[in-house]
């Protein structure tokens, strides 16, 4: 019996949005390109997720630099990725509103086959008559002001889930860099108006995703949030000492919040070397999976792909491989229940207690 699955975290619109030329394509046709479109989604078992607008630095290329130990030696399987610099609100604000908008436009011109969810009862309508849910997130807030006005307005629009930071720092607080190996103590937790975030979160019904923040930054919002606290797209630090990974301490606090870690299908976050270019088989996400639930209990635990933001395992193409994914958690002894509640079951349960309504 095939499993729905809700995912966590996808950067399909984004990468949509930038595509030019061959690389362009339409969310609603089927393509050859990119992780997820609808008929893909459809065929792979995908009931909906969290679909992420991202503002990107323009032109930035990712600079991977070796890290020296203090005898000035190179470490062997150690380097570090300096941040891009800031995004100035003014261009994160037109991008976020034109990205959104591919979301709405997508929604009309689907006749009824997806729909932008922004209640828990729309959620659960939809995982029960097969509409394609899709919730609106926002990675990294740079498109906010200090004052908290937009996120009104982002509200009212549909937004319901965001992340205060993607890697680079902001006014809201600071993101983990890229290294490899660390840990994702990296600096100071969210500023003044970071924290003011939170609490605006938690009284409009807006989830909070720790993935991307400091570990500074999650126990602020651990501190501050009354809402469950959830990772959207993260792995066990444990396994893999990437700092975008949840240490066993922030994985314990998310079973003790009564919140969610999704597992991530980035290869540089599965792997134990932290190397995207290595081969890595689908097995390692059930790997992860099987941890945190061992850690942590299976309530917690979700999946939160990365599709179309990250390096997918080789086994694993794209969305219409997902049967797979549920198939090696079988493997890893999820029982059907389990399963029910890694695929949709945490998700529903966790986001009822976010939102409201
Ligand atoms: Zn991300």
């Amino acid at each position: 019996m095939s499993i729905p699955v809700f995912d966590g975290h996808n950067d399909t619109l984004t990468q949509i949005h930038n595509a030019v030329g061959e690389e362009a394509r339409n969310f609603l046709e089927r393509s050859d390109r990119g992780h997820v479109d609808l008929p893909r989604a459809r065929e792979g078992g995908m009931a909906g997720g969290f679909f992420a607008v991202f503002t990107a630095n323009r032109g930035w290329e990712r600079e991977i630099l070796p890290v020296t130990g203090p005898d000035g030696a190179k470490v062997p399987g150690a380097w570090t990725v300096p941040f891009p610099p800031r995004v100035a609100r003014s261009t994160a604000l037109a991008y976020t509103l034109s990205v959104m908008s591919d979301l709405f436009r997508c929604e009309r011109a689907a006749g009824g086959a997806m729909e932008v969810v922004r209640t828990a009862g729309d959620l659960e309508r939809c995982l029960a008559d097969g509409t394609f849910a899709a919730v609106l997130h926002i990675e990294g807030v740079e498109a906010l002001d200090t004052r908290l006005e937009a996120l009104d307005v982002f509200f009212e629009a549909g937004l319901r889930s965001l992340g205060p930071v993607w890697s680079r720092p902001n006014a809201f607080g600071r993101g983990v860099p890229f290294d490899f190996p660390r840990t994702p103590d990296t600096g100071p937790g969210l500023t003044a108006a970071g924290k003011r975030l939170v609490r605006a979160c938690n009284n409009l019904g807006v989830m909070v995703d720790l993935s991307h923040l400091n570990e500074a930054g999650f126990w602020d919002v651990a501190r501050l949030s009354q809402a469950p606290l959830v990772a959207t797209h993260s792995c066990a630090w444990a396994l893999a000492p990437s700092p975008r990974n949840l240490t066993d301490r922030q994985l314990d606090a998310v079973r003790d919040s009564g919140g969610l870690a999704g597992i991530n299908f980035h290869k540089g976050f599965l792997r134990s070397d932290g190397d995207p270019k290595s081969p890595a088989s689908l097995t390692e996400i059930a790997r992860h999976a099987r941890y945190v639930a061992d850690r942590i209990g299976v309530e917690h635990v979700a999946l939160g792909s990365d599709f179309d933001g990250a390096v997918m395992p080789d086994d694993l193409p794209d969305v219409t491989a997902l049967p797979a994914v549920v198939e090696a958690l079988r493997d890893a002894g999820f029982g059907e229940g389990d399963l029910r509640l890694i695929g949709t079951g945490n998700w529903l349960r966790v986001l009822r207690a976010t939102w409201h309504g």
